[in-house]
């Protein structure tokens, strides 16, 4: 099956039992045993539930996979595949990941004996020199969050292939739709499934997929060991959101380029952050292994142009926190979804107090183009003259 059709029959698309063509959301804790000492296929929903393994076994298909697991959260997912590593074991970390990723790490799994380097991806030889001896795991995102940074996932698989390290990329901002870690050469793919995976803003989940038996086993054990899983009812809303994801992305994709191209020719802005834009940085690379360049733009404007104006004056265009989702969201990094980062260490980052995110939706392009239009126009232009 071509990929479109995968998202919609792909893994478990029906129950085998009834045979309804929407997976039932089986809302129970427990499972009734046949016989004392037996081995149920399902015995208890923490270890496995039927309609979060369709779900599970969907994801793996999207990111072929040998294995999926659903999580509370991306945050859960990223958690729960850290959870693989010891004390003292060494993790090279892309250097723009999401805040709360930062976070997680810094003050969560430095407490627990982890420890970390910080590294641009799109440096290999950085990345090659930051291997230790006790390195075991290269973690990054391509397009990273929030700058679109994007780091080459084939190369770095290969050095990390080279040092027997294994490489975990988070694919949240590109989807499954416009590009395959595991098939570049990645071990293990998470996502905040929260984002276009749901595509409604209406539910928070996570998932982890692998290519490994080794990696598979250990990611079970873990999901059940510190059950931070995905319920049923999220399951459910999850799978269904899934069967829409193409559909969604080439709207998506439309409305970016149209936006990008007047941000890109409007005075006003002074930086664009694109993947597709020709003259970006990551090009070249994104153009090797997306299909697609995404949904997410970020920009600057001129020195003396305030973002919040901007942001207050765009009437359709929500001002919040998350993105992927069916409606346009804007937001500013710095304080918000990034403001977990200390100001000095964000502004190294080149994340500006000024960045602004806009995570296109799939609303009417004239609708998009006016609202920006229109927020644009509210900004002095005096300010860019002078
Ligand atoms: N990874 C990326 C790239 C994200 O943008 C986010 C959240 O914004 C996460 C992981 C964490 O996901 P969640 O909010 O579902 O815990």
């Amino acid at each position: 099956m071509k990929f479109n059709s995968k998202l919609i029959h792909g893994g478990i698309s029906e129950d085998a039992t009834t045979g309804a063509v929407s997976m039932p959301i089986y809302r129970a804790s427990t499972f009734h045993q046949k016989v004392v000492g037996g081995t149920p296929e399902w015995e208890y929903s923490r270890s496995g539930n039927p309609t979060r393994n369709a779900l599970e076994s969907l994801v793996a298909d999207l990111e072929q996979g040998i294995a999926g697991f659903a999580f509370a959260s991306g945050s859960a997912a990223i958690h729960a595949t850290f959870s693989m590593y010891s004390a003292g074991d060494h993790i090279i970390v892309g250097n723009d990941v999401y805040g709360g990723t930062f976070r997680l790490i810094n003050k969560v799994l430095k407490r627990f004996g982890l420890e970390f380097t910080v590294v641009d991806m799109q440096d290999l030889s950085a990345v090659e020199k930051a291997v230790q001896d006790n390195t075991v795991a290269i973690y990054f995102e391509t397009p990273t969050n929030p700058l679109l940074q994007i780091a080459d996932i084939e190369e770095i698989s290969k050095i990390a292939k080279q040092h027997q390290l294994q490489t975990i990329v988070d694919n949240t901002f590109a989807t499954p739709y416009n590009q395959n870690p595991l098939a570049l050469g990645a071990d293990v793919v998470v996502h905040s499934a929260t984002k276009y995976l749901g595509g409604h803003s209406d539910l928070v989940a996570g998932l982890a997929i692998t290519n490994d038996e080794q990696i598979a086993e250990e990611l079970a054990f873990l999901q059940n060991s510190i059950g931070s899983v995905l319920g049923p009812d999220d399951s459910w809303l999850l799978q269904r959101g899934i069967k829409t994801l193409g559909a969604r992305m080439r709207v998506h994709h439309e409305n970016t380029e149209a936006i990008v191209n007047l941000l890109k020719n409007d005075s006003r802005v002074a930086k664009i952050y694109y993947p597709g834009d020709p003259d970006f940085a990551g090009y070249e690379v994104a153009k090797k292994q997306m299909k697609h360049f995404g949904a997410m733009i970020s920009f600057e404007l001129q020195p003396g142009l305030d973002p919040k104006q901007f942001i207050e004056n765009l009437d359709m265009i929500s001002l919040a926190e998350s993105l992927g989702g069916i409606e346009s969201l804007i937001e500013i990094p710095a304080i918000m979804t990034h403001g977990a980062i200390p100001r000095e260490l964000r502004l190294k980052k080149g994340i500006q107090d000024e960045l602004i995110r806009l995570s296109v939706g799939i609303e009417d392009e004239e609708d998009l183009i006016a609202d920006v239009k229109k927020g644009l126009a509210s900004l002095s232009t005096q300010t860019v003259n002078n």
